[in-house]
């Protein structure tokens, strides 16, 4: 019988950039019944820590992640806010 997979495991881990004080997510999703895992659609392979990329195999989402305040949301650079001090 075919897996229609309904229920799924996703992990994300944090790692943390030591010398450069960047923080990215890495986001891995399997099916829960099956233990197929899902491959990320859309993203380019790389690392990018301004950005969103996918591992090689198409199975880890690596997404760069700053504290709150440290970079301008959304909402602040559609306000034209901007932030000078970056690494
Ligand atoms: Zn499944």
């Amino acid at each position: 019988m075919t897996c229609k997979h309904m229920n799924f495991d996703a992990s994300v881990d944090v790692c943390r950039i030591e010398d450069k004080g960047r923080f990215m997510a890495e986001i891995r999703i399997h099916c829960k019944d099956c233990g197929v895992p899902f491959q990320f659609m859309g993203l380019n392979p790389g690392l990018d820590f301004n950005g969103a990329t996918v591992s090689l195999d198409g199975l880890e989402a690596n997404i760069g992640i700053h504290p709150q305040g440290q970079q301008p949301n959304p909402l602040q650079k559609l306000m034209g806010y901007s932030i000078n001090k970056t690494n």
